[in-house]
């Protein structure tokens, strides 16, 4: 049967060849009923105007209309801005531009009224709008709607002259295409009925043409549970096939590679935390399904230790084992730990990265396939076709944040049937989420910290404290210590966030003459990287600055010193990772987090969650809270079945178990999928996995 909405989007007046390729490219936009579900991101109500007065920080977009009573361009090169004061009459708020600055001077003229479209912010307690949109207040005046809907576009869209604007009119005229012919649904009417759901044309016409706000919520809310509902159905199911066709090893018993390792080389008492998880997995590895669990742990609670005890589990059950991590440093220094903790006991342990080339890699690849190494570790090289193990069991992904659910995917092939896996993670995600995003993963916690570590102080330092800081600093290399400073590196700002790293390495290096300052930036070759990385471990670098992120994980018990530079650009989670790479000594360490000294109140908050608390879970959720979801690291790269629109799996949660439900009832009672009433739902389900990728196979 012909499906109007299948209809390719070249064919929309209006869209032509080369506007098509760039939907399809950019949007992800290749059939009308792409365009359709291409919802707006944000919707500016024209019919309300805000007074200054009543402006706080955190509001969304706000409308405001008055005039201009100053402008000045203030600051010289990178902070050179255009400052205006707006008023309309009820009070002032301050605007501030950093682009085009000169062109945008001349245009700003007194005595003409404007209205002028941005979100507030406070620096402290002063109402500030960065970039602000203005318009003349005529021509915005005689707009027919009261509610503009905002769709994304790209930069090329841009140059192509294919603002949001053109969006909307597109939309219109898909909707012009159907004749007045409303929208096949998408859901069965009983479940419509049940959850007291819109129909899906209503929902999908008001989300793009809303008359007013209140129009919005029960859309979108119908949208998102259509969304949420497929997801989550087509999750289930895989769970279920999964374990109707997969068999897991069965791990049966302890042997002497645990056993031996475990009275002759552990380190350390373990902690009761890892000792719970490794029964866990044990427990999990025992039942002949295949384990995949989760293992959250805090920087520094010793996940590793965890992962090599399970390894050796898997080889007393005859299996090879393998540690994946995310970069060349970290494989290598786990490489290098097990080893030394392994010591003289009989296990071949190797490494595989992308550096390990020529007969090198042929003599760990042979080994890998005859069965005689036995632990493998290396990084994305591991699942490279090229690898071929005799008997993979287990695998441990450490960090797994950064390494993506296609990777993942590829480990099922290692073997006649999958192996056990752990994935290993130091940012906590709430459990509905990982239930999302992984199917049917199971959740360890290690929550609680070897013993003996002293919690890291954290300090909020501004520009003007930066001679303390040198003091502190002068006195931690006086003892002996190491110090990590870190910038950060934001994509669109490369250059310029680089040249602040150069700046502040050079200061470093003429402040501290008598200390050797190394820098490391992504710029780098990976070996002239590397080499810094390791002179700092053996500590022949004193201070080292650093771009990106230091690589995850780095383990340099020495270094007591963790400075953030410009923090307030960094995430809660991120800051506390960076956070996490001190206090690994039995040392007092010191994490100093450098800001401007202007601050917005969201960041001096934040700040503030940084030096009141040490707990990961603590911090994670507090970030939710004060950014909002969707900012969550680790759910960006972390892949879903589908992409989602219009739902958000944080600040949706209520509506996601609701969804959850309703898809969990219709595979428990229609698992042969032939109840008339679920057919509008096999064919929608069909017809999403046929477009998109189906990354839930993996988990
Ligand atoms: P993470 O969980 O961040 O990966 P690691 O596994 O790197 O943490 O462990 C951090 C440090 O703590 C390592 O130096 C490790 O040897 C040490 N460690 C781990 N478990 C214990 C323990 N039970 N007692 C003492 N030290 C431990
Ligand atoms: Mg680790």
């Amino acid at each position: 049967m012909f499906d109007p909405l299948q209809t390719d989007i070249k064919y929309l007046k209006g869209v032509g060849p080369l506007r098509a390729k760039t939907l399809g490219e950019d949007l992800n936009i290749f059939t009308l009923r792409d365009l359709l579900y291409n919802f707006p991101y944000k919707y500016i109500d024209r019919s309300v105007i805000h007074q200054i007065k009543n402006l706080t920080d955190g509001m969304p977009y706000v409308l405001l209309r008055g005039q201009i009573v100053s402008k000045n361009i203030e600051g010289t090169g990178r902070r050179e801005r255009l400052v205006a004061l707006f008023s309309d009459g009820t009070g002032y708020v301050e605007l501030v531009w950093f682009n085009c600055i000169k062109t945008l001077e001349k245009k700003l003229a007194f005595n003409h009224t404007y209205v002028l479209l941005g979100k507030p912010t406070s620096f402290n307690g002063r109402i500030s709008i960065a970039h602000p949109e203005l318009e003349d207040a005529q021509t915005t005046e005689s707009q027919p709607l009261t509610m503009q809907p905002h769709y994304h576009t790209s930069e090329r869209m841009k140059r192509q002259g294919f603002s949001s604007r053109t969006m909307g009119e597109l939309v219109g005229r898909a909707f012009d295409m159907l004749h007045g012919k409303p929208l096949a649904e998408t859901l069965p009417q009983y479940m419509i009925s049940e959850y007291h759901l819109m129909g899906v044309d209503e929902a999908i016409h008001k989300v793009h043409r809303p008359r007013c706000a209140n129009e919005l919520p029960e859309a979108s809310r119908r949208l998102k549970f259509e969304e949420l509902f497929y997801l989550q159905l087509d999750i289930l199911q895989y769970t279920q096939n999964r374990k109707l066709h997969y068999d897991g090893f069965v791990f049966s018993k302890v042997g002497d590679y645990f056993m031996r390792f475990y009275n002759e080389r552990l380190p350390f008492e373990l902690t009761n935390a890892q000792k719970r998880v490794v029964k866990e997995v044990r427990k999990d590895v025992a039942t002949g399904s295949q384990m995949n669990r989760l293992l959250q742990g805090d920087v520094g609670s010793g996940k590793t230790m965890v992962a090599l005890l399970c390894c050796l589990l898997a080889l007393d059950n005859g299996f090879q084992a393998c540690i994946m991590a995310p970069t060349e440093i970290l494989a290598e220094q786990h490489y290098q730990s097990i080893v030394e903790q392994i010591g003289e006991l009989p296990i071949k342990v190797d490494l595989l990265t992308g550096d390990v080339k020529g007969k090198r890699r042929k003599a760990v690849l042979d080994g890998v396939a005859d069965g005689s190494v036995k632990i493998l570790v290396g990084t994305h090289a591991l699942i490279e076709p090229s690898v071929s193990f005799l008997n993979l069991g287990f695998v441990v992904i450490d960090e797994q944040h950064r390494f993506g659910v296609k990777q993942r995917a590829k480990l099922w092939g290692k073997n006649v049937r999958p192996p056990h896996i752990l994935v290993m993670t130091a940012t906590p995600i709430p459990r509905t989420l990982a239930m999302t995003v992984y199917g049917d993963l199971d959740v360890s916690v290690i929550d609680e910290l070897p013993p003996g570590r002293k919690p890291v102080q954290t300090v909020h330092y501004r520009q003007t404290d930066r001679g303390k800081l040198y003091q502190g600093i002068r006195y931690q290399l006086q003892l002996g210590r190491q110090v990590y400073v870190v910038y950060p590196l934001i994509k669109e700002n490369e250059k310029l966030d680089l040249r602040d790293a150069e700046t502040g390495y050079n200061q470093l290096v003429d402040v501290f003459r008598d200390y050797k300052v190394g820098i490391v930036h992504g710029k780098m070759k990976p070996v002239d990287k590397e080499n810094v990385m390791r002179a700092f471990k053996k500590g022949d670098i004193h201070i080292l600055v650093s771009t990106t992120v230091i690589e995850v994980g780095v383990n340099v018990p020495n270094a007591s010193v963790m400075v953030i530079e410009n923090a307030e650009r960094f995430g809660l989670a991120q800051l506390h990772q960076l956070r996490g790479r001190v206090g690994r000594g039995a040392e007092q360490s010191y994490c100093i987090l450098m800001t401007k000294d202007n601050l917005s109140d969201t960041s001096s908050r934040r700040m503030r969650v940084m030096v009141d608390s040490t707990d990961g879970f603590v911090i994670a959720e507090e970030d939710m809270k004060l950014r909002g979801p969707g900012d969550i690291e680790g759910t960006a790269q972390s892949g879903m079945p589908f992409d989602l629109k219009i739902a958000n799996i944080v600040k949706d949660q209520e509506l996601l178990e609701v969804a959850r439900e309703a898809a969990s009832q219709v595979l428990v009672g229609d698992p042969h999928h032939n109840l008339p009433q679920n057919e509008v739902v096999w064919a929608q389900l069909a017809r999403l996995k046929k477009t998109q990728i189906n990354f839930s196979a993996i988990s």
